[in-house]
């Protein structure tokens, strides 16, 4: 016998919209020694590998936009040839973009080398929200972001922290029963309930 089973969300089905999060690597503020002064190194998305006899050494690089010295953050020091993985090995000497991601938003590395993170800058894609009707929006991107989900929705609407406060409050925007709109990160997917009136502002 076939069972289905029905999912059901309220009364009625909301449409779907879903926004896509694309961002830059993350800079991180160090003290420049050729500036002197403290910088926003760019993290580059490239690695320095190397080799000396049966270890190796993994960085990932930095540059200061200002005079162009280079920052390495150890990704791995000292560590046997033979104890990484000959594909893993071969992403970082290709550079692999998932790879620069992973370390270059690895708050707690960065900070146990003493550059602070910068947030990273980003973009959001998808269709724009229908006035005054419902939705369900989803809040999508490759990785967990340190950007906060109140971040994305002023940029996307255009909306300043006090626009965005009012809709909150009544009830306009609703994350999950458990979750702070205003604090919550980009920690994974989001969902959120919107019925957003551009005219009622
Ligand atoms: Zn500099």
């Amino acid at each position: 016998m076939m069972l289905q089973f029905y999912r059901t969300k309220g009364l009625c089905k909301l449409k779907k919209i879903v926004w896509y999060i694309q961002f830059e690597l993350p800079a991180v503020l160090r003290y420049c020694k050729s500036c002197g002064t403290k910088r926003e190194y760019m993290c580059s998305g490239q690695f320095r590998v190397n080799a000396q006899r049966k270890h190796l050494d993994i960085w990932l690089i930095y540059r200061c936009p200002h005079c162009g010295a280079t920052w390495n953050l150890p990704i791995c020091s000292r560590i046997s040839s033979a104890d990484i993985d000959s594909d893993l090995l071969e992403r970082y000497h290709n550079n692999d973009r998932k790879l620069a991601a992973q370390h270059a938003l690895n708050m707690g590395l960065l900070r146990q080398n003493g550059a602070i993170p910068c947030a990273p800058a980003f973009v959001v894609s998808g269709e724009n929200l229908p006035s005054g009707e419902p939705v369900e929006l989803h809040l999508t991107c490759e990785y967990p972001l340190p950007v906060k989900v109140s971040a994305v929705l002023r940029q996307k609407l255009n909306l300043s922290r006090r626009m965005l406060d009012q809709l909150i409050e009544n009830g306009m925007i609703k994350g999950a029963p458990e979750a702070n709109v205003l604090k919550q990160k980009l920690d994974g997917h989001i969902t959120l309930t919107v019925q957003y009136d551009a005219t009622g502002l």
